[in-house]
């Protein structure tokens, strides 16, 4: 695999002519170092995005991951306000046989080469420990452990931002933002699900929770014995709850999961819900509301971001409560445009990278 770069044609949202600004390949033999960054926009900033490390089965599998990937990365950030644009990392190898110092160190040097415009975090199969070693070869890492000045597990942010996004679900359906008295559906209770159904109890809401894995169930339940438990996604999607949250994979929301769904809406922290383009119309056709899942999990990007002005929880928490906001306002957008939700965020999102960008043609001198 060789340094190839620049431009790589592909479709984005909604079939618009698109493209990436810059795909690098990264390789190290002798750490076994196989990498490729994909930068789809720097419009706002540089591209932020996690590195996610996985045995991908070709080259060909891991490019079309890495360019989706960094393509959702923009959006998610422009959503979140951020000045930052989108960007992502994949290392293909086994995380638990193939990661080691060297390679890890490998990676951070190709993440340091390109100066800034790609800032990295962690992602599937990497974690704030990976994080702190890459950055002993690079300035341009988030996601660190709090020991080494990051802001650690993004999951606390991140099941807020969703809880953020499910009030603002319950002030369009319902005209409260309390969820006081629902009963709410989480498919996956890991570190971001697990942290929701608490903030959920709290506020006064039924939780509901299936997980493949007896332990993360175990885990909630000796912490919180009030929450109900079925045996498996299926069962939980037909059971009668007013939201469904899914926060295991992506993918959760196909034909089938549509038809069968007794909830009102769906608004939960896993990545890329919609199973294929159109699930989104078939779930505004049966009158579900679905809330982004970019926008609603995006709080965990929002909490690595802030690393990068010194990070301060605060700070970062109080960016993350907008995330209400924000959900709202893609609601009525929606709601006047006629669209999905799911459109109505990709033309928000596209609209302030247009906007925002087109800024850099007043000059300042510098
Ligand atoms: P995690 O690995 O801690 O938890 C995922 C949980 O889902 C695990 O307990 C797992 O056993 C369970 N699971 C897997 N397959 C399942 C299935 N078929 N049915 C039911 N449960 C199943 O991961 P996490 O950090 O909680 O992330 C959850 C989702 O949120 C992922 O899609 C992730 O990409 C997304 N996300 C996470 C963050 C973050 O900050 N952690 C940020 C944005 C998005």
């Amino acid at each position: 695999m060789t340094e190839a770069s620049t431009a790589v044609r592909v479709f984005g949202r909604h079939d618009s002519p698109a493209g990436h600004e810059q795909v690098v390949f990264c390789q190290d033999e002798l750490s076994g170092l196989r990498a490729i960054i994909g930068i789809y926009s720097t419009a706002l900033g540089p591209a932020l995005g996690g590195t996610r490390f996985y045995p991908y089965e070709s080259e060909d599998d891991a490019l079309a991951d890495v360019l989706d990937l960094s393509r959702s990365m923009a959006y998610k950030n422009a959503l979140a306000g951020l000045d930052l644009g989108g960007g992502k990392a994949v290392i293909i190898g086994d995380p638990e046989t193939d990661k080691s110092e060297a390679l890890l160190r490998a990676y951070g040097r190709f993440v340091e080469s390109l100066g800034g415009r790609y800032i990295t975090a962690c992602d599937v199969g990497t974690y704030v420990t990976d994080m702190d070693v890459v950055a002993r070869e690079s300035r341009w890492v988030t996601g660190r452990s709090p020991a080494a000045g990051g802001a650690g597990d993004s999951s606390v942010l991140t099941s807020f931002g969703v809880f953020q996004g499910m009030r603002a679900c319950g002030e369009h359906l319902w005209g409260s933002s309390s969820l006081r008295g629902r009963t709410v559906g989480i498919a996956g209770v890991g570190k971001v699900g697990a942290k929701l159904a608490e903030l959920l109890l709290e506020d006064g809401a039924a939780v509901v929770v299936t997980d493949i894995s007896a332990e993360a169930v175990e885990r909630l339940r000796s912490q919180h014995p009030d929450v109900q438990v079925v045996d498996d996604t299926d069962a939980l999607i037909r059971s009668d709850i007013d939201i469904y949250a899914p926060c295991a994979l992506g993918g959760a929301l196909d034909d089938g999961t549509v038809d069968a769904l007794r909830a009102t809406a769906v608004c939960g922290g896993a990545n890329n819900q919609l199973a294929h383009p159109g699930v989104e119309k078939m779930l505004a056709d049966r009158g579900i509301l679905y809330a982004p899942d970019y926008v609603v999990n995006s709080g965990g990007v929002i909490q690595v971001a802030d690393e990068l002005d010194g990070f301060s929880f605060e700070r970062a928490r109080g960016k993350a409560t907008h995330i209400f906001d924000v959900t709202k306002r893609i609601f009525t957008q929606a709601a006047e445009d006629g669209v999905p939700p799911a459109v109505a965020a990709d033309r928000l999102a596209e609209r302030r990278m247009s906007e925002i960008s087109r800024l850099r043609n007043i000059r300042v001198p510098s």
